[in-house]
């Protein structure tokens, strides 16, 4: 008979770019756990700080819930990580928790917005841990701790649908119109299966790990009604996640001037030069706060959100958020808050003639052509700005996992634009 005790496991660090996939082994627990009678009341997918160099693709970690022998469970979790984890790769170094209630929430806060080391996590588990278990290095104990963690002020929720094991390393087959179709009959309660803009599938990865498709969700309602309008090869199980996806955790107020490297911020600044676009397509934009500087950059696959950056132009009040990396802030979006008056100085009209006056030289003015009139003030001519006061993100293929979309914003400026 089963102890019906409730405790939490966290798995982490289990996969490589050559395959695997850490939330396929957590939902492989949960349904192995939930065959021997264990009940499973909660199913979290974490995404941690997305600036970490250890990370394979999104920083995901995972934290179950259950109840039953938690020292079975954890026997169970190790077997899963040896039989799967991919061992041959040098950044892969997994990590097993068990706790008999949730960990202290600020390392998840660490975790999520800044950097933890491998002792700062043993200390944590040495006193508040049941068991654990870090495999090679064990840096996966930093991730599968703070999914334990984790709080979630604001959550959404994934229904991932994974592959049968011998098809892990073929093309998938998922037709693409069929997403097209989920997405606009649950949106806005969905997001992130396709870019309308781009006419391109999101949804789908390209590497050859177990994952099908994930479709991202105010609700578990919402992720699987989307999930059931979509046509693909058979598979024989899915998980629905509650998940930090899409809630901008990672997020923290900054001022220019004092950013740390490696984390993600929030910070106000008045755009100081003309945006510029470099070589490959990258548009970089220098704004500033009390004589401090801060250079942000939209790159190429940015696409669309590029444009709307060339329209800021120096004086507007901004809201800039993204990943502070080599001094640079990478951005994810933007709030136009102030608009400055887009005003050029070009040659007068002469009063006589009504033709448009030349420069009659360096510092002497300007003079008509026609009469010989001459003036000596510019006309200042107010030009319309492109670009109204809102928030501007960045498509749905360049987004993060952890940004929050747009669509899911509650507060702030009233008028809210879409990139395109
Ligand atoms: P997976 O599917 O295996 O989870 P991933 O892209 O999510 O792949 P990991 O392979 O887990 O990335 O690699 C991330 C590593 O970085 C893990 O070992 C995790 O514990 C560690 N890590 C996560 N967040 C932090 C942090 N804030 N500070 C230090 N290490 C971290």
């Amino acid at each position: 008979m089963l102890s019906k005790k409730e405790f939490w496991i966290g798995l982490d660090d289990t996969d490589s770019a050559e395959g695997m996939c850490t939330t396929w082994l957590g939902a492989r627990l949960i349904r192995d756990l939930r065959a021997v009678g264990f009940l499973v009341k909660e199913a979290r997918l974490i995404r941690l700080n997305p600036t970490i160099p250890y990370r394979t693709r999104g920083n995901a970690a995972i934290a179950i819930r259950a109840s039953g022998d938690p020292d079975v469970a954890f026997a169970h979790a190790c077997t899963l990580v040896h039989a799967y984890a991919d061992f041959r790769c040098e950044k892969t170094h997994p990590g097993v928790v068990v706790a008999d209630e949730q960990l202290p929430p600020d390392f998840y806060f660490k975790a999520v917005t800044s950097i933890c080391t491998i002792s700062e996590v043993e200390e944590l588990l040495t006193k508040h841990a049941r068991v654990w278990k870090g495999f090679k290095l064990g840096r996966g104990l930093i991730g599968a701790a703070a999914a334990i963690a984790s709080v979630l002020p604001d959550h959404t929720w994934e229904f991932l649908a994974y592959r049968d094991e011998s098809r892990w390393t073929t093309p998938r087959e998922v037709d693409p119109e069929s997403l097209f179709t989920s997405e606009a009959v649950t949106t806005p309660h969905t997001w992130d299966t396709v870019d309308w803009i781009q006419n391109s599938v999101v949804c789908v990865p390209h590497s050859s790990d177990p994952v099908l498709y994930g479709i991202r969700g105010d609700s578990p309602f919402a992720v699987a009604r989307a999930a059931s309008c979509i046509r693909s090869e058979s598979y024989p199980w899915g998980q629905i996640w509650l998940t930090n996806q899409g809630t901008d955790a990672h997020l923290v107020t900054g001022t220019i001037g004092s950013l740390e490297e490696g984390s993600s911020y929030r910070v106000n600044g008045t755009v100081l030069k003309q945006p510029v676009t470099g070589t490959g397509g990258h548009v970089s934009l220098v704004i500033g706060d009390e004589g401090a500087e801060l250079t942000c950059m939209a790159f190429e696959p940015t696409k669309t959100f590029r444009q709307q950056i060339r329209l800021l132009i120096p004086g507007d009040q901004i809201i800039a958020v993204g990943s502070y990396l080599n001094s640079t802030l990478n951005l994810e979006k933007f709030c136009l808050c102030s608009s400055e008056k887009d005003e050029r100085r070009t040659a007068p009209y002469c009063k006589t003639c009504h033709k448009q006056m030349t420069s009659a030289g360096t510092g002497k003015g300007y003079k008509c052509r026609k009469c010989g009139e001459k003036a000596h003030e510019p006309e200042i001519v107010t030009h319309r700005r492109e670009i109204l006061p809102g928030w501007y993100e960045v498509p749905p293929s360049a987004r993060r996992h952890l940004a929050r979309p747009l669509i899911r914003r509650k507060e702030g400026p009233a008028n809210i634009f879409f990139t395109g």
